[in-house]
């Protein structure tokens, strides 16, 4: 299965960015979003989704929905990954960071749009997994490290937009400090397992920082390794 020619993908591929513009449109009242930007349409069109799934999950890698990666983890909903992707209004000299590379297939996105990726995994076997299959593809404006993203990545801060793929119980701190004035931070927060919020925080100029709430949503865990 995993030697299934790309063009058999094609057709689904095509169709899953119907159904993510749609999609898009449909929850515009509550995002404040209707249009993806072409960049952004153009990154999704571009990233194979079929290369960041089990063989196990192939035949579903073009549906608008998450897939199990192992681990307990999910690769997340195309939907949710374009929308993410469009609220933090990434350009070409953008830096980011990302908590949670999980699959690396939003990692992918999200290099294909900025300058470069600092993403952070806290479990080796899905870092590993997604860094080879980014190299694979020929992506190398990423940098990959294994810890617990709670706390950002200090060295390489303050961060022009940071996206956090896990829900947490609160924002944390540490990633709102590493923002640049003018930076965007997506995030979910909620309760575990059941819906939260995805939240937008946008730091102004003056370093103030102002929340906006987009979409109730479903994200696995962040999970603290320990307590500060
Ligand atoms: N964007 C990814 C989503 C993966 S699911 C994708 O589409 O494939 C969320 C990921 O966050 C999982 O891989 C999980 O291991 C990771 N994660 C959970 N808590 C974390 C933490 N504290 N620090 C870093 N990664 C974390």
């Amino acid at each position: 299965m995993n030697d299934r020619p790309v063009e058999d993908y094609e057709s689904e591929h095509r169709r899953l960015l119907e159904q993510v513009i749609a999609e898009t449109r449909g929850t515009a009242d509550l995002t404040g979003c209707a249009k993806l930007s072409e960049p952004v349409l153009r990154a999704l069109a571009a990233v194979p989704r079929h290369r960041f799934v089990p063989p196990a999950q192939l035949a579903w890698a073009y549906a608008d929905s998450p897939l199990p990666i192992g681990c307990g983890q999910t690769i997340s909903q195309p939907f949710i990954v374009a929308l993410m992707t469009e609220l933090l209004a990434l350009d070409a000299r953008s830096v980011v960071l990302e908590v949670g590379t999980g699959s690396g297939y939003q990692t992918a996105m999200l290099a294909s749009l900025a300058r470069r990726v600092y993403s952070v995994e806290r479990v080796p076997a899905l870092a590993e997994a997604a860094e080879r299959r980014l190299r694979e593809l020929g992506i190398a404006n990423v940098e990959i490290r294994i810890a617990d993203g709670y706390w950002g990545w200090e060295e390489k801060a303050p961060f022009d937009a940071i996206i956090v793929t896990a829900a947490a119980a609160e924002v944390p701190p540490a990633l709102v400090r590493q923002l640049k004035p003018g930076g965007r931070l997506a995030i979910p927060v909620g309760p575990q397992h059941r819906s939260q919020d995805l939240r937008v925080i946008c730091k102004d100029e003056s370093g103030v920082s102002h929340s906006r709430s987009v979409l109730p949503v479903v994200f696995v865990p962040l999970v603290r390794d320990y307590e500060d």
